[in-house]
């Protein structure tokens, strides 16, 4: 052997060591981590039940705001409030430097899905009032712990890097987080890690096969009469509504697969005899990509003004909310996939199990109870030609999210974490039933392990941020760049849903949870767990 290879090899063997030596550093910092997070369950259950009470919808979402943001800055976070012109949204901010890490969750409810937790069949804790019928009381309290799990690491081994918690508001109305990014939130942020319930314990990336978005509302004007004695001298808005939605029910069959077209009438007229003289309709314009969603809504324009044009009226409209479809992170996924694996799902109790499987019976889906197995990181289904040519089906359509705007200005991905139940119809009272019980509670404990691991590799290794960055540019932004669908007169619907929380806010608040007094949620409300329907 020359000394020369001698060299070598005991260099090499010395790199070697080292790196054996720092990856059991890391997953001694990660065990030490998820031991944290272990011992934070309690917080957990606390946050996740006290959000779930105060059941605000988007943009009303004051308890739950000054409740999150409160304990970020108990916990040393500097707290900016009514960020982007939004009065629920802040941003929490601890640490210094490179990398800045953003991590997110939405916060607001749906309306008339009040439910009491932990029973398998619809009953209300207020009727018509709105609740927690997608989940979205748990995604802050596990970004939280992660956050605080991730913060005390930091402390100790003088990690740089920079937390930035953000809530999601009026996720439900796709409406704070394009605002977010006009506001420049992102802009230093090298990953967003994002936090969306689900009933299981995985991640993705590349296109997502939902849908991006613009909301839009068509207010019309006529002249009001006497709809019998003088109805010739009337020029009925709720005709130009109705028209322009038989309009845009004619044209459904002539646009692509991946159209979804939804509407309801925000403003129908006040009584039969008198000729309505304002109407309003509402929007959701949902395709698959920027171009193709902006023809929605020119075509919506055309189908206004012809609606205007027979009935003698004039309308206005206004931008209420948009979404771009969603596109993640392939490498911080794979990274958060490990992690995921690491963790595992959650140890179910008979009652959880019990829970889940009363709740599918009454749903009248498959019986087979909580996830018990992790899924597989699946490459995105290959992108064919929407019009069904070229022998692709292409994307179908589905839900959006905001964090389609976020996903287009930085590296982004979304970790679904199993805090609901298989089977759930979704935006519905059923898809409360979970979220104040102990299925919601370890969904978020694991959840949140998985996220504080995947901020400590992305704090310890700047090459994983490279590597993210890389996808970002030279794939997924290769061809398509960010274009917002606000203009720049636009503004938040801050107005969306005072009524309905004026409505109900006072009888709810007999319906907060109180810690201090009760040790869960469940126990405050008196519900045995599970509850289920009585089989004879
Ligand atoms: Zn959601």
């Amino acid at each position: 052997m020359t000394r020369l290879t001698l060299v070598i090899l005991l260099s090499s063997a010395c790199v070697f060591a080292q790196q054996k030596a720092s990856a059991e550093k890391e997953a001694a910092m990660k065990a030490d981590m998820a031991g944290q997070i272990d011992g934070m369950k309690k917080q957990a259950q606390v946050m996740v039940d006290s959000v779930f009470s105060f059941g605000e919808l988007g943009f009303q979402e004051f308890e739950t705001s000054k409740y999150l943001s409160a304990i970020l800055e108990k916990e040393g976070f500097k707290v900016e409030r009514g960020v982007a012109g939004i009065p629920t949204a802040f941003v929490a901010t601890w640490g210094e430097g490179k990398p800045v890490i953003a991590l997110g969750s939405d916060i607001d409810d749906i309306p008339q899905a009040s439910q009491k937790p932990g029973v398998a069949y619809h009953d209300p804790l207020i009727e018509g009032a709105p609740g927690h019928g997608e989940g979205h009381n748990s995604g802050m309290p596990l970004q939280i712990l992660a956050a605080l799990a991730a913060k005390r690491v930091m402390e100790r081994e003088h990690l740089k890097g920079t937390l930035k918690i953000w809530p999601g508001v009026a996720e439900e109305l796709v409406g704070a987080k394009a605002y977010f990014v006009r506001a420049g939130i992102f802009k230093d942020v090298d990953v967003c890690l994002f936090a969306h319930v689900a009933n299981d314990l995985n991640v993705s990336y590349g296109p997502t096969n939902g849908s991006g978005l613009v909301s839009v509302e068509y207010m019309f004007k006529g002249e009001s009469a006497h709809a019998a004695g003088a109805p010739w001298r009337g020029r009925s808005a709720l005709d130009a509504v109705e028209l322009m939605s038989v309009g845009y029910e004619f044209r459904r069959e002539h646009l692509r697969l991946a159209t979804r077209v939804h509407y309801v009438i925000t403003n129908g007229g006040d009584q039969p005899n008198v000729v309505p003289p304002n109407a309003s309709i509402w929007f959701y314009f949902r395709e698959a990509d920027y171009d193709h969603i902006m023809n929605l809504w020119r075509i919506a324009d055309n189908m206004a003004q012809g609606a205007a044009l027979m009935t003698d009226t004039t309308y206005t409209s206004r931008l209420l909310g948009t979404a771009w479809p969603g596109y993640f992170n392939q490498p911080i996924a794979e990274d958060m996939f490990a992690n995921i694996k690491k963790v595992g799902l959650p140890q179910w109790s008979e009652q959880d199990q019990a829970l889940a499987k009363a709740f599918q019976a009454e749903m009248k889906v498959p019986v087979r109870g909580l996830a018990t197995r992790i899924g597989e990181l699946r490459p995105p289904r290959p992108q064919a030609n929407a019009n069904g040519e070229e022998g692709g089906v292409g994307p179908t359509g589905g839900p959006s999210d905001d964090i389609g705007d976020i996903s287009w200005n930085v590296p982004t991905v979304t970790l679904r974490y199993p805090s609901n139940i298989p089977g759930g119809p979704g935006h519905n009272w059923a898809n409360a039933i979970s979220m104040a019980t102990p299925i919601a509670h370890k969904g978020v404990v694991a959840g949140a392990k998985v996220q504080a691991m995947t901020i400590l590799d992305i704090l310890l290794h700047p090459e994983l941020v490279q590597r993210a960055w890389d996808y970002f540019n030279n794939v997924q932004t290769k061809d398509v760049k960010y274009k917002s669908f606000l203009r720049p007169s636009d503004q938040p619907a801050l107005f969306l849903n005072q009524k309905i929380m004026e409505q109900y806010r006072e009888r709810m608040k007999a319906f907060y949870y109180n810690p201090a007094k009760y040790d869960t949620y469940l126990e405050q409300l008196g519900i045995q767990y599970p509850t289920v329907r009585h089989v004879q």
